[in-house]
């Protein structure tokens, strides 16, 4: 992940509150001089640091899990630079307005921190092992999980470090710092047995010093009535430049010889698998992020059929045998109802959506149902509800991957008070993967809408309902209707209508008409107007309104996806 400020003048990376404090001298001190450091403290946060009258402010801007930024108390903002310019207009409860950048003197390059160098590595290798994946599935999960990992891994970084010892005794790290040069400063960390904490064990004057670490509530570390970090080694960091109450600031580690040696990399312990039985789907909330349910701990993150022996024996048609059947439904369309199921793979069992088909004799419905089937058997994306296959018996069956937590609209519209906006974007953003995956894939899906989005979870969203979708040919960019049939008009892009032609644009139209459900909470678009008013509205230039609440960010992209050419 590229750093968010890595492109701003007056952003200087890594260096300390001091450091920070002498460039604005040589900038000349005047009211409003500002630049942008790193957060030595938390993970992906920043530090504006201001002049006034001849003083130094320092504001920590923190980076939330959605990726925006805000000062303590302040507005959120998408990024660093949009923050800085916001306070550039609006002082809004700082000292004064930023006037002036302290630019980066010539040659001074942005100072790398420590965990910089070493994220992208560890993201890949975090979730390669974690969640054995590789390929397409292995890049998806980087892209769509790397702030939740980004976290996972940093706060296990230590792990890695040279001055980490593991779970070494108390004496053991003495006998660790006494042998060869005793200078003052060298240090080590190492696990308590008992407790599981952590302790600093520093030498100075000759002598060993061991300094327990605090884990607070939140999950900050300290050492005992010192300044709270979000990681061990943000800890070490700060401890280097400053003492904090220690008897010495640190200064050179005492190597472990185990951590020099390329041994494959110590990785978190493999964090729990969710089971697909959890029948309503939902992790408890208020959730910490350490245990927040990531779509890769998801028993639906793959295909079934990603294991090469159940692979062997996929077929299209499914043998009823294997297949059990709930009274329970799920829900219900024009074609019949959808229930709760069983399927038995070679392996495991998984649970399953069948749709069912009522009307059994009528011969078009059927072909349309294996039109469905046959679109659905192509894809294999983990923001698009699976195909397991199909089933003839009492009657058509469509077996899918599970959804429980239903579709999209329902979901926002129930649940409006415990699903802030930043997990509306996040489902938003897995949608547009999957959308991505389709339009590679050369398929339009034609009906689009927060319906046929269904919740694996509450952070987990799977594109479904592809009775419309068509495949285009190679050399098509777009699928011509032969007549108008029952469309979903109010999702529907201009030139469908008009023309009754369909393409991945006029899915991107749907996708805006989609994300506008999504942030008004599953409300129905255009609600006064009919399907047919809604043309001659657009016609007019006029656009669906941004949605209360909604980041001005989304509205805006809403509004791209609306454009007529
Ligand atoms: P239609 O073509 O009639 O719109 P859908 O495929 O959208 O049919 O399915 C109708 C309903 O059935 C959905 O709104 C949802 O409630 C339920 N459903 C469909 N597929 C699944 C699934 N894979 N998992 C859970 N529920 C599902
Ligand atoms: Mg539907």
């Amino acid at each position: 992940m590229p750093d968010a400020a890595g492109h701003l003048p007056f952003y200087y990376g890594s260096i300390s509150r001091s450091d920070a404090e002498e460039y604005l001298k040589l900038g000349g001190m005047m009211d409003g001089l500002f630049l942008l450091r790193q957060c030595l403290r938390t993970l992906g946060g920043y530090v504006l640091s201001v002049v006034y009258n001849l003083h130094f402010h320092h504001y920590p801007v923190e980076r939330q899990l959605n990726g925006t930024y805000a000062i303590a108390g302040g507005k959120t903002h998408c990024g660093p630079a949009e923050l800085c310019e916001y306070y550039s207009k609006d002082a809004d409860g700082l000292c004064c307005t930023l006037r002036r950048p302290c630019n980066r003197p010539q040659g001074v390059e942005i100072q790398a921190g420590v965990f910089d160098n070493m994220r992208d590595n560890m993201m890949r290798e975090y979730v390669r092992q974690t969640w054995k994946l590789e390929g397409d599935a292995l890049e998806q999960a980087i892209i769509s999980q790397a702030p939740q990992v980004e976290k996972l891994i940093a706060t296990t970084a230590h792990e890695r470090m040279q001055w980490y010892h593991g779970n070494i005794a108390r004496e053991e790290a003495e006998r660790k710092l006494y042998s060869g040069a005793q200078p003052d400063g060298k240090y080590l960390m190492r696990e308590r047995k008992e407790s599981g904490t952590y302790a600093l064990s520093v030498i100075y004057g000759k002598t060993v010093y061991h300094y327990r670490i605090d884990h607070d509530k939140s999950g900050k570390y300290s050492i005992p009535e010192g300044t709270k970090f979000d990681t061990l080694w943000q800890l070490v960091e700060y401890l280097k430049i400053k003492s904090d109450g220690m008897i010495t600031v640190l200064k050179e580690a005492c190597p472990n010889a185990s951590s020099l040696t390329p041994a494959p990399p110590s990785l978190p312990k493999v964090r729990q698998l969710a089971s697909s039985a959890n029948s309503d789907g939902y992790t408890p909330e208020p959730f910490t992020e350490k245990s927040r349910i990531l779509p890769m701990d998801t028993s639906v993150y793959e295909s079934p059929y990603s294991d090469p022996e159940e692979l062997k024996e996929r077929k299209l048609f499914v043998n009823r045998d294997l297949l059990l059947i709930d009274e329970v439904e799920l829900g219900s369309g024009n074609f019949g109802c959808v229930k709760k199921g069983v399927y038995k793979l070679k392996k495991r069992q998984i649970d399953v959506a069948v749709k069912m088909l009522k009307v059994q004799d009528e011969k078009t419905v059927k072909e349309e149902m294996m039109k469905e089937a046959e679109i659905m058997h192509q894809l294999d994306n983990p923001y698009i509800v699976r195909m397991i296959g199909v089933c003839q018996a009492e009657c058509l069956m469509l077996v899918m991957e599970m959804a429980p937590g239903g579709p999209l609209n329902k979901f926002l519209s129930s649940k409006k008070d415990q699903v802030p906006v930043s997990n509306v974007v996040e489902l938003m953003h897995q949608v547009s993967m999957g959308m991505k995956y389709l339009e590679g894939k050369n398929f339009v899906h034609r009906d689009l809408a927060a319906r046929n989005v269904l919740l694996v979870n509450q952070h987990y969203a799977k594109i479904s309902d592809f009775g419309l979708s068509k495949a285009l040919a190679a050399d098509d960019s777009y699928y011509k209707a032969r007549a108008f049939g029952k469309w979903p008009l109010k999702w529907y892009a201009p030139e469908s209508i008009n023309y009754r032609k369909f393409s991945s644009r006029s899915d991107v139209w749907s996708y805006g008409i989609t994300m506008w459900e999504a942030f008004s909470y599953g409300q129905k678009p255009y609600r006064k107007l009919k399907g047919t008013e809604v043309m001659s509205f657009i016609d007019r230039n006029e656009r669906l309104p941004c949605p209360t609440d909604c980041p001005p960010e989304m509205y805006q992209l809403m509004l791209d996806c609306w454009i007529i050419k």
